[in-house]
């Protein structure tokens, strides 16, 4: 289920903060995201258009909900370290 992992933290009109949950090594990433874009995106908007002011590894967080760290290890980046 689309955005099981991912917390709403905090809210404001027009931004809303994001914690998302790691489940391999639960640390947390932290997403601050526009209201109108996280909307967007969970009515079927590809992320990266409906939030594209966030990074790759913060939009991998709230697809997948793993940590940048964890990405890297799963995809096997080979920039990484
Ligand atoms: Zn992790």
């Amino acid at each position: 289920m689309k955005g099981a992992h991912v917390v709403i933290r905090t809210r404001t009109d027009t931004t809303l903060f994001i914690e998302v949950t790691c489940p391999m090594c639960q640390d947390v990433t932290d997403v601050a995201a526009s209201w109108p874009g996280y909307e967007a995106w969970m009515r079927g908007a590809y992320i990266q258009d409906a939030l594209p002011q966030t990074s790759p590894e913060q939009r991998e967080a709230l697809l997948t909900g793993y940590c940048s760290g964890c990405q890297q290890e799963i995809f096997g980046t080979e920039d990484c370290g």
